[in-house]
């Protein structure tokens, strides 16, 4: 009978082993230990005591004790001796301990048991089992808690494992989450495992989306030459050398914007060389790339459009100073007229270069005055007119068109640069009608043509710095793609809006808004 009894409850403590190394969440852990222990020798009450890091031991979980009576058993485990055999383990006047803090609590419990949970030689907790009457605990009890306490210290230094595992795990998670950098990890088969919020605000691609899928399928990164360059920059296995894992390329967001993209690889390799995962830093480089083109393009735009002005009067001025020529009157006029022409042209976009350059640096500082636009109109066109005899002018102002507040200079550039915008693209000629008319607090000025128009898909990009439309005319017209960048510039400076209206093939007519 005794032996099958002993049988059972070693039956029983295996189940109960298997049951605590299945749970990683301590609390739910200790409870099961507890309710447990109590049960196997039973005792009526429990408690388990842990030590923190600082190697003092505080209770963690309790079974039929009351809360507020705990504090009176701390002495239980004060001063404990420092041997961690387990077998020779004895906590000294535990008896005297328990009487006391049972007085103390009021609490009827006349007998105790305290076993060490050890791993590795070392504490790192005890379970408490009491019991208020009846005999005290046998050997045979001591011997089965011992074994049951052994498998609890393995599940709580697993539990505890797991959590310090969870705890890096999320603060890694916070940290990639909270990178102002995007960060996206790969795993072996170079699926996507991780997206920050960052990436997704630079993409357009939310976490869900990106993650279980190929970065090429998501990010699409292509370089210049078009080739996907998102998997080829990072190996599958270790390169022989050092190499930085580095590709650049653009990406069209999912809002349609082009974002230009760096990424940056480090990959983990396995002790055979074989890819683990891949941590990539991706940062937004579209504001740099721009920087760059707009570079090169003003070092092409100085170079082409300085150039031709510069041979013509150099052609010009070589020919007229020949001194075995004899030039007549009208041939030296000629002559000198389209050298002062050329040079007006080179100092009008010397000029323009460096406002815009001016814009750049810190805006453009205005002096204000009452400007009378009809007659600055007027005057625009009398300035221009000699350029052309293809073209007819009419200014049509409303007969209450009051002074407006503004610059004098820039809004004589913004008004020239439009009509000879208006000139030099209708080269078939027609009538240049600038006008104007009241709105509210605001004067409304036009200045329209007959021209070629400008095509709709790049209506909104016209006024963009060194913007031009691409076609046969523009290719032959001088022109840095500046004129309308300032224009924009100048008045918003003023606090107001330029817009253009145009159907292509039937002429363009650029309107803005000044103050009253
Ligand atoms: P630029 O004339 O030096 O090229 P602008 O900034 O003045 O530069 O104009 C930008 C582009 O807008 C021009 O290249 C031209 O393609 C287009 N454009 C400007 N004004 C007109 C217009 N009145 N009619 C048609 N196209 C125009």
């Amino acid at each position: 009978m005794f032996p099958d009894y002993r049988l059972r409850q070693r039956e029983h403590l295996l189940q109960i082993s298997r049951a605590m190394t299945a749970r990683l969440d301590l609390p739910s852990l200790l409870k099961l230990i507890l309710e447990n222990a109590v049960e196997i020798v039973s005792g009526q009450a429990g408690l388990v005591v842990l030590r923190r890091e600082d190697s003092t031991l505080y209770p963690r979980a309790r079974y039929g004790l009351p809360v507020q009576a705990i504090h009176f058993f701390e002495p239980l485990w004060r001063d404990l001796p420092t041997t961690a055999d387990r077998h020779a383990w004895q906590i000294p006047d535990l008896s005297l301990r328990l009487n006391l803090a049972s007085a103390a609590a009021g609490l009827p419990l006349r007998q105790v048991v305290a076993l060490p949970m050890v791993i590795k030689d070392e504490i790192i907790g005890l379970i408490y089992i009491f019991r208020s009457l009846g005999a005290a605990f046998t050997g045979n009890d001591r011997q089965l808690l011992g074994d049951f306490a052994d498998q609890a210290a393995i599940a709580v230094q697993n539990a505890h494992l797991y959590q310090q595992v969870s705890d890096e795990r999320a603060r890694l998670n916070a940290i990639i989450e909270n990178s102002g950098d995007g960060v996206m990890i790969l795993g072996p088969d170079r699926s996507i495992r991780a997206w920050n919020r960052t990436l997704a605000g630079m993409t357009g691609v939310s976490a869900e989306e990106a993650i279980g899928r190929r970065c090429y399928q998501i990010l699409g990164l292509h370089n210049r030459q078009g080739i996907s360059v998102c998997e080829t920059a990072c190996p599958l296995v270790k390169p022989r050398e050092d190499k930085r894992l580095y590709a650049e390329g653009d990406t069209l967001r999912a809002d349609g914007v082009k974002v230009s993209l760096a990424d940056n690889y480090s990959p983990l390799y396995d002790a055979e060389g074989n890819i683990v995962s891949v941590i990539a830093n991706v940062r937004d480089v579209s504001r740099l790339r721009e920087a760059e083109e707009l570079k090169n393009t003003l070092l092409s735009v100085i170079s082409h459009e300085l150039k031709t002005p510069v041979s013509i009067i150099k052609g010009y001025a070589g020919t007229l100073v020949r001194q075995d020529a004899n030039w007549d009157q009208e041939t030296l006029t000629d002559g000198l007229s389209i050298i002062e022409e050329e040079a007006d042209k080179l100092n009008e976009l010397i000029n323009n270069l460096l406002d815009a350059s001016r814009l750049q640096a810190g805006g453009l500082k205005l002096q204000f005055a009452y400007l009378d636009l009809p007659s600055m109109a007027e005057k625009s066109i009398e300035k221009l007119r000699t350029q052309t005899n293809q073209h007819t002018f009419s200014t049509d102002f409303s007969p209450d068109f009051p002074p407006v507040k503004g610059d004098y200079e820039r809004i004589r550039e913004v008004l020239s640069n439009l009509i000879n915008n208006a000139i030099k693209y209708s080269p078939g000629g027609g009538l240049i009608r600038v006008g104007g008319w009241v709105e509210g607090d605001e004067v409304r000025v036009f200045v329209s043509d007959e021209g070629i128009g400008i095509p709709t898909t790049v209506q909104e990009h016209i006024f963009d710095r060194f913007a031009r439309v691409d076609n046969s005319l523009t290719r032959q017209m001088p022109g840095a793609g500046l004129g309308l960048f300032l224009v924009k510039a100048v008045i918003e400076a003023h606090g107001v809006r330029v817009s253009e209206e145009s159907q292509p093939g039937q002429g363009a007519t650029f309107t803005f808004t000044l103050p009253i």
